[in-house]
């Protein structure tokens, strides 16, 4: 029987020198004991590890046990998060224990609301935040809703709302997800295809506490766009739908310049007529894309099977 209270915690942190002591301690005051915190290095420049040390040495490890993942370059967010999710499953097994969370580094997401996550996950698989209110910007905020938007609308698995990272899973739902993740990763979209029973826990979020956004608004573009790509099939039902139509546009104009020509009213000629069929063929080659987008979909392609990160190293810190 594994003891629900338990849990291992996942935290990518990419030079986050500022917040990790802080976050550190929030952590381990809100811990129950025999929690480890797997605390992921995406390739961090500045202080963040030596600062994490020191915290470790003052930390208890039967309040908190602390261990280091080193990645051997900065892999980015998603990636640092699936490596410490790799090392969580491993712990969990070990320790025999069956919640696994995971939460960012920075402050925005409050580790006392753990305990909330834990109490809601309790007999179910997934325990995920959505989003109360937000402390970031009104620009940020439009961006982030209409993207959210988009997803739960078009996603072939609904990615609920404003649901970010934050949340517990039972080890079985983390394996999963490990067993499914590709080069696209997209963790909400993942843990939504998962399954199982899942349940949404309204929080509010924070603002940064100290340093900036380190995935930035060229970060968060390419996100969407491979959640758009990866989780819905938007760009393709654009397809069909630009294809069709100026397919059936072109017929209607083929038909409607034949039937002024035989009532001898207009005869169209010349460079109108070179237009329209110009415009037909042209519709019927993006449809044909369109076939070969939907086949070549079908298929995922083995072409880039690298490893989504390298793990340079891994210690206990306490
Ligand atoms: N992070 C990371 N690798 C990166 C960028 C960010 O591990 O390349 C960590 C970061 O330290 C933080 C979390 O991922 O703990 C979320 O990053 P950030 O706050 O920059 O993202 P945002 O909240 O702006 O989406
Ligand atoms: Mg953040």
């Amino acid at each position: 029987m594994t003891d629900q209270r338990q849990c291992i915690v996942v935290a990518p942190m990419h030079n986050e020198q500022s917040n990790v002591e802080s976050f550190v301690n929030r952590l381990s005051d809100t811990a129950c004991d025999g929690w480890e915190l797997i605390a992921v290095d995406d390739g961090s420049q500045d202080e963040t590890v030596s600062r994490l040390r020191e915290t470790a040495c003052h930390t208890s490890p039967n309040r908190l046990r602390i261990r280091l993942v080193s990645l051997s370059r900065n892999f980015g967010h998603q990636r640092a998060l699936i490596a410490g999710l790799h090392v969580a499953l491993r712990r969990a097994d070990e320790l025999g224990v069956d919640r696994i969370a995971v939460i960012d580094a920075d402050l925005q997401d409050r580790p006392e609301h753990l305990a909330d996550l834990l109490k809601a996950s309790s007999g179910i698989d997934v325990a995920y935040a959505v989003r109360a209110s937000r402390g970031e910007s009104f620009l940020f905020q439009i961006a982030a809703t209409t993207f959210y938007r988009m997803l739960a609308r078009w996603a072939k698995s609904p990615v609920p709302e404003n649901a970010g990272t934050f949340s517990v899973m039972s080890t079985r739902a983390v394996r999963t997800i490990l067993e499914n993740v590709d080069e696209n990763v997209f963790f909400p979209g993942l843990r939504s295809w998962v399954g199982y029973e899942q349940v949404a826990v309204p929080l509010d979020r924070d603002g940064r506490v100290a340093g900036q956004s380190r995935v930035g608004i060229k970060g968060l573009v390419r996100l969407a766009v491979g959640a758009l790509f990866g989780y819905s099939r938007l760009p393709l039902k654009l397809m069909v739908f630009i294809s069709t139509g100026s397919l059936m546009l072109s017929i209607i104009a083929v038909i409607a310049m034949t039937a002024l020509k035989l009532a001898g009213l207009v005869a169209v000629e010349g460079i109108p007529l070179v237009v329209v069929l110009i415009f037909f063929n042209l519709s019927v080659l993006a449809i044909f894309l369109t076939i070969l987008a939907y086949m070549v979909g079908r298929n995922p392609s083995p072409v880039q099977a690298r490893q989504l990160f390298v793990i340079g190293g891994e210690t206990c810190l306490n």
